[in-house]
């Protein structure tokens, strides 16, 4: 490997908005044979709106997202903003909560006016002996449309279930078309649910999709992706996404994404088309060419 060439390869790639973190990182990336993208704030926006609210038998919707709203007020997560943003248009006054508790990957809960409120994924509700079998259908429905169902207990009772969908980023199926140009296999990897991952991975073309991933089990799912296709390239914006950026061959961190995202990359893109991942690629297996 020539360093004239490598300097010149990342000298071009600063011109795309692609920083290599060293020589080695524009040397690897080119020998990605699969690609694994982080689906929410990757592929998608990552800035989720409230679409359907179905209140359980018994429940008012406006009484249940006030007091749901009430709890993800102390969450910081794209879904948690999503439903306090539809509870504050609609008017409601949201209450103030007590004993909040995250489980990560899974929901949240708190106390609401003497009330004991969760909300979250389907295996929250499970852990927490909440009996969903009511809403299941209407669960399945919501992820087959490509949005994400979550489930809201009030005292343990389920009450309510709440869809919210992210809107892929416009330049996303390019991109994977461009990845797929290059022979590449294309992977989602996610904390979604099975259905609402498959129902966008369908609509975009992507080859495999690992989803209901805990936030520590990222890495467990790029060596299952490895051992089927071969070097990985993990591409993510977010802190859980550390561990996953530094156990991949390359790790990418997109714009837009945490500092600590791109302290754990070998490449970043400055902007959060994923089309910079594809020119980096071409890029980096034009540099060797011209070196081997
Ligand atoms: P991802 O970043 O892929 O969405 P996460 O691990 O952050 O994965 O979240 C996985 C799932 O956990 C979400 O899809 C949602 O069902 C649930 N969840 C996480 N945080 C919250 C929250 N604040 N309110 C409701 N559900 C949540
Ligand atoms: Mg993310």
């Amino acid at each position: 490997a020539t360093p004239t060439s490598i300097m010149v390869g990342t000298g071009r790639a600063a011109e795309l908005g692609v920083l290599f973190r060293n020589g080695e990182a524009l040397q690897s990336l080119g020998d990605a044979r699969v690609i694994a993208l982080d689906k929410t704030g990757t592929l998608t926006v990552g800035k989720p709106a409230l679409t359907d609210l179905d209140v359980a038998p018994g429940f008012d919707s406006a009484d249940v997202l006030a007091l749901v709203a009430a709890v993800e007020t102390q969450s910081e997560h794209p879904v948690a903003t999503a439903i306090v943003t539809a509870a504050r248009e609609q008017g409601l006054t949201l209450a103030q909560v007590s004993d909040f508790s995250t489980e990560v990957g899974m929901g949240v809960k708190a106390r609401v006016g003497g009330r004991d409120v969760t909300v979250g994924a389907a295996r929250y509700m499970t852990q927490l002996g909440v009996d969903v079998a009511t809403l299941e259908a209407d669960a399945a429905r919501l992820g087959a449309e490509a949005k994400t169902p979550l489930y809201a207990a009030i005292d343990g009772r389920l009450a309510a279930i709440i869809a919210v969908a992210d809107p892929v980023r416009p330049t996303t199926p390019r991109a994977i078309q461009a990845m797929h140009a290059l022979g590449l296999k294309v992977a989602m990897i996610t904390g979604d649910n099975r259905r609402t991952a498959e129902a966008i991975a369908a609509q975009l073309g992507i080859d495999d999709v690992v989803a209901e991933v805990l936030p520590d089990g990222k890495v467990a799912a790029l060596n299952r992706l490895r051992a089927s296709y071969g070097a990985v390239a993990f591409v993510g914006d977010g802190i859980n996404d550390a561990p996953a950026l530094a156990e991949a061959e390359v790790g990418v961190a997109i714009g837009t994404g945490s500092d600590v995202a791109i302290e754990s990359a070998d490449v970043a893109l400055m902007s959060g088309d994923l089309t910079g991942v594809t020119n980096a690629i071409a890029l980096s297996r034009a540099t060797m060419r011209n070196i081997r």
